[in-house]
C-alpha cells in the first residue's frame, strides 16, 4: 500500500501530497519528481506490480501498461520532458527552491 505525506514550503506556502520517493502501491510503483515546466512536485508512475522500470525500458516497451498507466509522465502537462528527480534529502520547493518540510499535522493518505 502506498502512502503520501503532506509537504510544505514555509517561504511560499506551496504544499503537496507526495510519497516523497520510491513507493509501492497495490498496482503502481511511483517515484517523486519535479516537473520543471509546471513547477510542481509530482509522483510519477515508474512501474507496476512491484517492478520498477527505467526510462529506457519504457521507451523499448511498445505495449501499454496492463493497468492503463503512463510511465514517466507529469500528470499536469502530460509530458515527461522536464522531469527531474526530487531529492528526499534536499527537498527543494519547485517554486522558490527553499527546503520543504514534512507537515507533521498534515494528513497522511493511502493512494493505492
Ligand atoms: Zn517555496
Ligand atoms: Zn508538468
Amino acid at each position: 500500500m502506498g502512502i503520501t505525506f503532506r509537504f510544505k514550503c514555509n517561504k511560499c506556502n506551496y504544499t503537496v501530497m507526495t510519497s516523497a520517493g520510491h513507493d509501492y502501491g497495490m498496482h503502481a510503483v511511483v517515484d517523486t519528481y519535479i516537473c520543471r515546466s509546471c513547477k510542481v512536485i509530482v509522483d510519477v508512475c515508474v512501474g507496476e506490480y512491484g517492478q520498477t522500470y527505467t526510462k529506457e525500458e519504457i521507451i523499448q516497451r511498445k505495449d501499454k501498461s496492463a493497468i492503463d498507466m503512463e510511465f514517466f509522465v507529469c500528470h499536469d502537462c502530460g509530458s515527461g520532458e522536464n522531469l527531474v528527480k526530487w531529492s528526499k534529502w534536499k527537498r527543494p520547493c519547485p517554486k522558490c527552491g527553499e527546503k520543504m518540510e514534512k507537515d507533521k499535522k498534515g494528513e497522511v493518505m493511502c493512494w493505492d
